[in-house]
């Protein structure tokens, strides 16, 4: 058994999570997103556990080549689309469908020269002021599209900027900007991401875009994804590599930012921001040692933090300890770092082992 960090990917938890969508959403197909290398879990292992999945969508077309290398045949959809020539005739070849978001994209698709066609989105803006093409140019664009030899048919998105906030307007205005448009042109629709499909049903349309929540994770600000019906997929863990005898006073790590308030043991434990455990997670932050929250002390380091081990005074080493994910939501973690747990999720780095979970999951300790 490895001292090194491990990711541990719970595929059970993966196929209640997509089985969560499905039941919240049950008209609509669903494209998953995994993009980043499947939020930081691994592309390939996370494909071929959302197997049911109708699509998978990713953000770049290098992404999409490497799916179509690992032999999914899926439906795949390009969710920034292509930016030269070349990267479109390998989509194309691929058969990943397109989102269109600029005009330019639709230049590109005019004066290709392709055998064959593909299924388009045109992402239309309705308020985030991101990507997506202005309303006014919409019919134009769409028409421009439609009489591309390399376009199959012409599907419309958008994308919602603040439905992970249940209380704020914005959603709304979006949906009654996305009415107003010529909808029924268009052969497909496309809405939600994970808040909207669970926050706005009426965003569900044909397709949804879930994302975050297929991994376990809440999209919203204030509850954690157990409370959404959802279970975490990453589980991610190292290992106490010392425990050291600390008097009251002693300063712990960098900068002597902590001092023990009395004589106490001190955890090493083996993970830092070098594997990507987040360095602004204050002193207080918990990890979880057999089943119990320890409070981390002093900053962390590259390859190590320190934990207060009080609660548990005849800790041995090489014990395990949880950072998050089973009995300890990315989301809490994320907070007491002041960031989200999307990207405490997608920080993960390639010194850390990354483990398939196919059983159940048992006590890991
Ligand atoms: C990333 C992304 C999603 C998924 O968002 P979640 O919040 O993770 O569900 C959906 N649509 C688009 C266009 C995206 O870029």
């Amino acid at each position: 058994m490895g001292f090194a960090p491990q990711a541990s990917i719970d595929h059970a938890a993966l196929r209640h999570n997509l089985q969560q969508v499905r039941t919240k959403a049950p008209n609509s197909r669903i494209w998953a997103v995994i993009k980043a290398d499947a939020y930081g879990h691994g592309i390939k292992s996370v494909a071929k556990g959302l197997a049911a999945a109708d699509g998978f969508a990713v953000a770049r077309v290098e992404e999409a080549l490497r799916l179509r290398q690992l032999g999914i045949h899926k439906p795949l959809l390009i969710l920034g689309g292509v930016f030269s020539p070349v990267d479109a005739q390998a989509a194309i070849h691929a058969e990943c469908q397109l989102a269109v978001h600029h005009p330019y994209q639709v230049e590109l698709l005019q004066e290709l020269n392709v055998e064959r066609s593909v299924a388009v989105w045109l992402k239309v803006d309705t308020g985030m002021h991101r990507l997506g093409v202005r309303s006014k140019q919409l019919n134009e664009l769409a028409d421009r599209l439609r009489h591309c030899p390399s376009v199959s048919e012409v599907n419309l998105m958008t994308h919602l900027a603040n439905a992970d906030d249940r209380s704020d307007p914005t959603t709304r205005r979006q949906c009654e900007r996305f009415e107003q448009l010529p909808l029924t042109t268009f052969k497909q629709l496309s809405m939600a991401n994970s808040a909207g499909l669970m926050a706005y049903p009426s965003t569900q349309r044909d397709w949804v875009r879930p994302g975050i929540m297929l991994y376990g994770v809440s999209p919203f600000g204030d509850s954690i994804g157990e409370q959404e019906g959802l279970r975490p997929v990453m589980t991610f863990s190292a290992r106490v590599m010392a425990v050291s005898a600390c008097q009251k006073g002693d300063p712990v790590g960098y900068g002597g930012s902590y001092r023990c308030p009395a004589d106490m043991p001190v955890a090493v434990v083996g993970v830092g921001y070098g594997d990507g455990y987040p360095r602004h997670a204050a002193s207080g932050t918990p990890v979880l040692i057999r089943q119990q929250r320890l409070p981390l002390v002093g900053r962390v380091s590259m390859d190590m933090l320190c934990v207060d081990a009080r609660a548990v005074p005849d800790l041995t080493l090489g014990e395990q300890v949880i950072l998050w994910g089973n009995g300890l939501p990315v989301e809490e973690i994320a907070r007491a770092a002041d960031t989200i747990g999307y990207e405490l999720l997608c920080s993960i780095t390639g010194r850390v082992e990354f483990i398939d979970q196919h059983v159940a999951h048992a006590n890991i300790g």
